[in-house]
């Protein structure tokens, strides 16, 4: 038997492991499954399509705070903050000139509930609203149209996202659903 500090393994470790620097680490695996792509539709249809799938189930298991007659709201899996959600509508459509009027205007309707509703129940200093149209600009399901709502809280791009690539987020998705989703008006 070696003590710790004059073994073969301490050699390795000190061999392979990381360089010594003054950088905390706070490791986030989890984050893995959406850097490795594992729930990315394999394809553009809507066979393979997460936001065609989820509305046909419970509202809990896929996260939706509310449901309208064309369009829904639903949290994001991967949130930028607490209570990100985001609207879209029912249908599998990809560019937001091919929503037809009713779909415009209930997803304008229902961007303008979740802005009220979050403030209600985080009291946000402020939102980023938007589309990213196109794998190119950023849309992670490109090929079903989603309007983000993002609440902003002062300080919330503070060090830890913007040099360490790594959100706190205070609360479970579950709980936000319920709170968010009870504070909903019924429509
Ligand atoms: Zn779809």
């Amino acid at each position: 038997m070696t003590g710790p500090g004059d073994g073969p393994d301490q050699v390795a470790a000190d061999r392979f492991g990381p360089p010594e620097d003054d950088i905390a680490r706070l490791w986030t695996p989890h984050r893995m499954v959406y850097i490795g792509g594992q729930d990315k539709p394999a394809d553009s249809t809507p066979q393979q399509c997460p936001f065609c799938r989820i509305p046909t189930g419970e509202d809990a298991d896929g996260l939706v705070v509310a449901r309208g007659a064309d369009c829904f709201a639903l949290l994001n899996l991967y949130p930028y903050n607490g209570g990100h959600l985001m609207v879209l509508p029912y249908r599998h459509v990809s560019d937001y000139t091919d929503l037809t009027g009713a779909e415009t205007t209930e997803l304008a309707a229902m961007t303008q509930e979740a802005m009220r509703v979050l403030r209600t129940v985080y009291a946000p200093a402020g939102f980023n609203l938007g589309m990213n149209q196109g794998e190119v600009a950023g849309a992670g399901i490109a090929a079903h149209l989603h309007q983000h709502v993002v609440p902003r809280w002062l300080g919330d791009a503070n060090f830890l996202p913007v040099v360490g690539r790594t959100k706190a987020l205070p609360e479970l998705l579950a709980d936000t659903r319920a709170r968010l989703a009870a504070a909903w008006p019924a429509r």
